[in-house]
């Protein structure tokens, strides 16, 4: 369905809107240029926002238009923290920044151990009482879905109100794994691909996120 995000059992919000998947396929394409690559990332990052803030409150004030006095319904941004895996998650963070420019901000980095394969923290800040915020967890790739559920676990210990996850793709093997580990945080991504290779990417995907969006390789 064309027009509105297609919801999938376990709580996948899957933007498959026309923008979205065109700016996708650019994205994939190993051609295109690291400054377009991190253009577009910011761009569906925008559009990205606006699926995701969908069910957000919204409060009435007070305004005056050139025309009458009226009451007008705002965003209450403040509310809102956007937390970036480190490193590819700050493509995504920067777009939606743009969108949501009242927004907190908060980084969250891990690395993975060579010998045991688990993720480590390395770094760790986020705003200070979390209590009443809803919080944007963001990463472009959720593959094999550890660091994500990691993530989200650490997170979790800030107790903030609410959290969901934003990503660009990902595939039925890191749904499962994080959606085992937390079956209540909502996932929304501009598509599910076919499966995870043995080298941890994603298929077909988009390549190294992080190596595109910053050009290191
Ligand atoms: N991280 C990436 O950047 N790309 C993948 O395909 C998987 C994980």
């Amino acid at each position: 369905m064309v027009g509105s995000p297609r919801v999938m059992p376990g709580k996948i919000h899957v933007i498959d809107h026309p923008l979205v998947q065109h700016k996708l396929t650019l994205m994939r394409n190993r051609e295109t240029s690291t400054s377009t690559f991190r253009n577009l990332l910011a761009e569906i990052s925008m559009l990205l926002a606006y699926e995701v803030c969908r069910d957000f409150p919204t409060t009435k004030i007070q305004i005056e238009t050139p025309i009458a006095k009226t009451t007008s319904p705002v965003l209450d941004g403040k509310k809102i923290v956007l937390i970036s895996i480190l490193r590819a998650g700050n493509g995504i963070l920067d777009g939606m920044l743009r969108i949501l420019p009242s927004a907190r901000v908060g980084h969250i980095g891990l690395y993975r151990d060579p010998k045991t394969l688990e993720p480590v923290e390395y770094f760790y800040k986020v705003p200070d009482a979390l209590g009443d915020r809803d919080t944007i967890i963001v990463d472009p790739m959720l593959a094999t879905g550890n660091s994500a559920a990691a993530a989200v676990t650490r997170l979790k210990a800030s107790g903030p109100r609410s959290i969901k996850f934003v990503c660009l793709l990902t595939c039925p093997e890191g749904i499962k794994v994080f959606h085992k580990a937390h079956p209540d945080v909502p996932i929304y991504t501009a598509a599910v691909d076919d499966h995870l290779n043995e080298k941890s990417y994603i298929v077909p995907g988009l390549g190294d996120a992080g190596d595109r969006l910053f050009g290191t390789k």
